[in-house]
Parts: C-alpha cells; sequence; structure tokens
C-alpha cells in the first residue's frame, strides 16, 4: 500500500519512519529501530522459527507468539533508552522536559519490574 516516499507512523515508538517491518513476536507494523529492538531478545531465534513455521504450513494469519515478560522488558528498556536519547538530542525547549522526564520513568518501571509503557497485541496490526 503507498509508494514508498510515504511515511508511516511506528505503533511501537510513534516514530514516522518510510520503512516499516512486521514484528516476529507479534503482528505489529514496526520500524527498523524497533525490529532491531527485537533481534536482541533472549525469544528471538524462537519467535523467528515459530514464525517461518507457521509460513511453511501456509498459515497466513499467525500472529507471532507474542513476548514473554523477559523479551517485553529488554525491547521496552531498548525503545525508551533510544528515544530518550533522541529527545535529549533536542531538548532545548522546556515543554520537552516533561517528556523527558516522563520516558525516564517509564524507563526506571521497565528496569525495575519489566513493565512500563507497552502495546497491546493487535492494536498496531500491519493491514
Ligand atoms: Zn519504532
Amino acid at each position: 500500500m503507498g509508494t514508498s516516499e510515504q511515511k508511516h507512523t511506528c505503533g511501537r515508538c510513534r516514530k514516522p519512519s518510510e520503512h516499516m517491518t512486521v514484528s516476529v513476536f507479534t503482528s505489529d507494523c514496526i520500524c527498523l529501530d524497533c525490529a532491531g529492538d527485537e533481534e536482541g531478545a533472549s525469544g528471538y531465534l524462537q519467535a523467528l522459527e515459530m514464525r517461518r513455521q507457521a509460513e511453511e504450513r501456509g498459515d497466513t494469519s499467525f500472529a507471532g507468539i507474542g513476548f514473554s515478560s523477559a523479551d517485553l522488558r529488554h525491547v521496552t528498556v531498548h525503545r525508551l533508552r533510544r528515544q530518550l536519547r533522541t529527545l535529549l538530542d533536542r531538548c532545548v525547549h522546556e515543554e520537552q522536559f516533561s517528556a523527558r522526564d516522563s520516558l525516564i520513568v517509564q524507563l526506571r518501571l521497565a528496569l525495575a519490574d519489566g513493565s512500563g509503557t507497552c502495546w497491546t497485541r493487535s492494536q498496531n496490526a500491519c493491514k
């Protein structure tokens, strides 16, 4: 759908991006940075293998195996760190400080117990 110049908003980090891909763990449409976060998760190879098996048997409705709490924690922490870094690079206006503080709180939560802000499985599915 659309041309290659068209920008999509990543369902996970909200960054506008030209290049999107499907999550290995879920059916979410995500940017390449978020896809990179998934690659370091401990369940990545298993998720990839399950997806490959689903493709092999022609299961087009396979939505991924979902995140274990450890994998969710991994991608959440990496996403928040990236978002924080981006924000700090251009954090010159006072109104951005509250966004920065909110990210720091979320990051602290994610590091503490693996929760933090996350997303639902089906909300950002590729159309
Ligand atoms: Zn993203």
